[in-house]
């Protein structure tokens, strides 16, 4: 029996450590921010108790992979993520993170950021300044941020499709060096998006061999996540290998076109580590995904804004250019757009639109239909009539490829999604964003409970100490005396996501709700209980992460 008091205490719960081993039951106590005791014989004495009793506790979770890096600015309580048990948000992902900044191409940067840029106030430049800002400004969970290639390239030569001048290069080498000096912990790169696309392999070695220096990771969305995805594997993999960095492939399931291949890539990942490279992967557990119509079309017929890309629609030999792209996959298209260029129209759902209301919800082969017209051409004439500001459901992901996926050892969880509410600023912006607001609690409600894909310690494991571990962070991420105190308590056989609406979908669009989950009843962050009985109480104690920031590169 321990004679301390600590300032909270969890009692009778099972502990499932995050290492990967079964729960166990014991008493945790915790003491300025840590973990200071946890105890099998029982801990008696706390300023503030939790009664467990039933309940697993587990470390806080650890989203390795997020959109996160304006609307935590926006909205620092982090509701949609905090309150599914998440206590690490890693932000800066696919080739797109807030910092650098160089003001002479800034635009571009928000274009590429969508709405939620217009509703932050673009006052900072380095990596450094971006994590100083969200940190005077208080966060409720804890920040880590890669510095995104896309962001980088951005600030050197804006969106433009060549190859970068050696003084360009070597400018990109210098933000990227900085960004690193400042806490970022790895480069992402997004090779589909603008202006990822535009960049040769061996731009992104020499830019990883800079994160080389400084011991930290390189992520990517990979070239393709389709037909080619198996090459776009081995690509990641090479740019690590060459530039001796470890590598993270980001949401590395099979996308529509490229359903049943994940033997082929498991067998890449095996290779590569069986040569010594260290490469691991993150998957989340959706299957769909809203993207604005015009995604899917090329990128040069995205780029300079939708009025330019309306009247490229408008002229028949553009379009019809623009289809046989589609068609021969010419260009490095998302995962989505392989239900465009397969025909799969009965699984893209008109979401988001002003003209069309009384469409949404339809499929475009619905819409094709009444109109009597070829989907092809039913999908442009949506973005022209829409103006270019118009989202759609894409259903483009198998489920047994996410079970075969979750199950795989190099495999962790993440969400893909953001940190954002249902009230304010982001609850206008919101969009349909099921991982955002369920992620966690889907997987452990359906992959573990329901369906058993995963055991439960081994879900947690995948949720908590492997991505620390790829990140480098020794003090998170398990539950072990002298770690931070991020834990998150809940109610196993109660969990569920109240987000998501599974295919085939049920409209209206009032099904898809921006509603919180159900069974996480208390998260702490630093030792301070953030969520307490499933409500957020509006305390910041998250910190700032940063990567090899005064100490010597030893990750
Ligand atoms: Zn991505």
């Amino acid at each position: 029996m321990s004679l301390l008091t600590f300032d909270t205490l969890i009692k009778n719960g099972f502990v499932v450590d995050g290492a990967g081993n079964p729960w166990f039951k014991a008493d945790i106590g915790v003491s300025k921010g840590r973990i200071a005791k946890i105890s099998r014989a029982g801990i008696t004495k706390g300023e503030k108790t939790i009664d467990a009793q039933g309940l697993v506790v587990a470390p806080g979770f650890i989203d390795i992979h997020t959109h996160s890096d304006l609307t935590l600015l926006i909205n620092p309580k982090a509701e949609s993520k905090i309150l599914q048990g998440v206590t690490t948000e890693v932000v800066g992902n696919c080739g797109s993170s807030a910092a650098p900044v160089d003001r002479k191409t800034l635009n571009h940067l928000k274009e590429e950021w969508g709405p939620e840029a217009k509703a932050v106030k673009w006052n900072w430049s380095s990596m450094g300044d971006y994590l100083n800002r969200l940190e005077n400004q208080g966060v409720s969970m804890n920040v880590a941020s890669f510095v995104g290639h896309g962001t980088v390239r951005t600030a050197v030569i804006g969106v433009e499709n060549r190859k970068p001048t050696t003084k360009e290069l070597k400018a990109m080498k210098t933000l990227v060096a900085e960004s690193m000096k400042e806490g970022a912990f790895g480069l992402s790169s997004g090779l589909v998006y603008l202006p990822g696309c535009f960049a040769e392999t061996e731009e992104l070695i020499e830019l990883c061999k800079v994160v080389a220096e400084y011991g930290g990771i390189y992520t990517s969305h990979t070239r393709g996540e389709r037909e080619t995805i198996v090459q776009a594997l081995k690509e990641a993999i090479e740019i690590g290998e060459k530039a001796h960095v470890p590598v993270q492939v980001s949401h590395n399931c099979p996308k529509y076109g490229a359903q049943g291949k994940f033997n082929e890539q498991s067998k890449i990942y095996e290779a590569a580590r069986a040569r010594g490279m260290d490469v691991t992967f993150d998957n989340d557990a959706h299957t769909d995904f809203n993207p604005n119509l015009s995604n899917v079309l090329p990128q040069w017929a995205q780029t300079g804004g939708s009025q330019k890309l309306v009247s490229r629609l408008k002229n028949p030999e553009i379009r019809q250019q623009i289809r046989k792209e589609i068609l021969e996959d010419k260009f490095p298209g998302p995962g989505y757009s392989g239900l465009v260029k397969h025909g799969r129209w009965d699984r893209i759902f008109l979401f988001k639109c002003k003209k069309n209301k009384n469409l949404i919800g339809k499929s475009i082969r619905e819409i094709a239909k009444s109109r009597c017209a070829d989907p092809f051409d039913v999908y442009f004439d949506l973005i022209i009539e829409e103006k270019g500001e118009a989202s759609a459901l894409f259903n483009y992901i198998e489920e047994n490829d996410i079970r075969t996926v979750l199950k795989h050892p190099l495999m962790m969880i993440c969400s893909d999604g953001e940190a954002t509410a249902s009230y304010g600023v982001l609850g206008k912006i919101n969009g349909y964003s099921p991982c955002s607001y369920g992620e966690y609690p889907y997987i452990l409600e359906r992959y573990v409970r329901e369906e058993k894909v995963l055991s439960l310690h081994e879900a947690i494991r995948k949720m908590s100490s492997f991505p620390a571990q790829k990140l480098g962070l020794k003090d998170r991420g398990l539950l072990k005396e002298g770690m931070c105190a991020d834990i998150t308590i809940f109610d196993f056989n109660a969990v569920k996501d109240r987000a998501t609406n599974r295919f085939p979908y049920s409209f209206p669009l009032s099904n898809f709700p921006h509603k919180y989950p159900e069974g996480i009843r208390y998260v702490l962050v630093n030792g301070e209980i953030v969520v307490e009985n499933g409500k957020h109480k509006g305390i910041l104690s998250g910190r700032i992460l940063r990567h090899n920031v005064g100490k010597a590169t030893e990750n």
